[in-house]
């Protein structure tokens, strides 16, 4: 048999599972080649959130391509990056004041490391250590990873990843969360930072925490001087009810990281957005003391004047109100799932999630794919991560399509 050269992420080869080529999107939907498609309903992992090549997207990447491509962004400027960067600011809670672009949502994690580290390197404080919450996901990069929960997505690079304190996840009313934080945030090697996802763990499995934990980490951080880096490159744009998830808990933090839902989701992006006292840490007459950062793409024009057009469409397009209706319909459906073996329905916002129970341990490694292929087989783009399902569609959705997918989990899970 002759094998494709293309290597594609987090898929076993070896297995031999059908790959769907794709050929088209639009709205919720993908298309094959001869007509077949798929509702796409965890968004293409997390990143397009008003569906597939939305009209404006598209042509505001169609005119950018006939004014400037690329651009050096190390002593050069662009409009798009301009315009972009405040209007993030300008969106994003007080006192996040500057912008600093890159590509994917683990490098936008690296810069917030990385600028962590050098505020307290410039205060003559030099501090490395970082708090992270167990069952966080961060990126796959080796410093994302770092500050990621250790499984069998990175055990093979174990040896390379820093050492971590790592406060154990919300239960009850969370006090167990932040005692462990506030333990950690006095211990004699004072931390430089504690990172983490706001409301919702993504990609530890859709694990959700309230707004009060997530204000009280933030009080606790403060109270200790520990910056506070919220990776909302998942929860931003929509996803939990509001623009950003912090919004929820009425805080902000001194770093944030964006990525995903931040053109769209129509090409690569990322911003790490930082207070005036990061950025003035950096501020010297001094060149030593610059922030060295760069990614090749950093402030793609094309890039930025997707999320230009993606900003443009949350003001001028009623999005709030489809986030609350799809909330809405979410809730509903997963009221009704009725199986016995769907335990620990959750929601948070827009975002569905559940697990499937099993007293077979062994069916139980393969059960996402399995479920995977099953949903596959019903034309629906469903991707559990080991038992856990969840639903994160596209804001375009419909009730009738929502309904396709509710179907399906319960004929699969039956
Ligand atoms: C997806 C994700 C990342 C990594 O983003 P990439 O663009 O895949 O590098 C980081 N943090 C969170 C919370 C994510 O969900």
């Amino acid at each position: 048999m002759t094998r494709s050269p293309v290597w594609h992420a987090f898929t076993q080869h070896g297995l031999q599972d059908p790959i769907p080529l794709i050929t088209r999107g639009e709205g919720a939907w993908l298309y094959g080649a001869v007509g077949e498609r798929w509702l796409d309903a965890i968004s293409s992992w997390w990143v397009t959130t008003h569906g597939h090549c939305h009209p404006k997207i598209m042509a505001a990447i169609r005119a950018q391509t006939e004014a400037l491509d690329q651009l050096i962004f190390a002593g050069w400027t662009h409009e798009p990056a301009e315009t972009l960067a405040h209007a993030l600011v300008a969106l994003a809670p007080e006192p996040l004041n500057y912008c600093f672009f890159s590509d994917s949502g683990s490098t936008s994690v690296e810069v917030a490391l990385k600028m962590a580290l050098g505020y307290w390197r410039a205060r003559n404080e030099p501090r490395h250590r970082i708090i992270v919450l167990e069952h966080s996901y961060h990126g796959d990069t080796i410093g994302a990873m770092s500050v990621g929960a250790r499984g069998v997505y990175n055990q093979a690079y174990a040896p390379l990843l820093f050492d971590v304190a790592t406060v154990p996840f919300p239960r009850g009313d969370g006090q167990n969360t932040l005692d462990a934080l506030a333990a950690a945030c006095c211990a004699p090697a004072k931390p430089a930072a504690f990172i983490v996802e706001p409301l919702i763990l993504g990609a530890g499995g859709m694990l959700v925490y309230g707004a009060d934990v997530l204000r009280a980490m933030r009080e606790i951080c403060a109270a200790h001087g520990v910056l506070f880096i919220l990776d909302e490159v998942m929860t931003a744009w929509g996803r939990t009810g509001t623009m950003f998830a912090c919004e929820q808990a009425g805080i902000a933090p001194d770093i944030m990281c964006l990525s995903k839902g931040l053109t769209g989701g129509a090409l690569p992006l990322a911003a790490t957005l930082a207070t005036e006292a990061i950025y003035d840490a950096h501020y010297s007459a001094n060149r030593a003391d610059m922030f060295y950062h760069s990614s090749s793409y950093t402030a793609n024009p094309i890039a930025c004047a997707a999320a230009n057009a993606n900003l443009a469409i949350w003001a001028e397009e009623p999005v709030h109100k489809r986030i609350a209706a799809l909330a809405e319909m979410q809730a509903t459906r997963l009221a009704a799932l009725t199986s016995p073996r769907l335990i620990n329905k959750r929601q948070c916002g827009t975002i569905n999630a559940m697990d499937v129970a099993s007293d077979t341990p062994g069916y139980l490694d393969n059960i996402g794919p399995r479920m995977a292929a099953a949903f596959r087989a019903r034309g629906l783009l469903l991707r559990p991560m080991g038992n856990v399902i969840y639903v994160m569609p596209p804001y375009c959705v419909t009730a009738d399509e929502l309904d396709l997918v509710y179907a399906a989990i319960a004929e699969v899970v039956g």
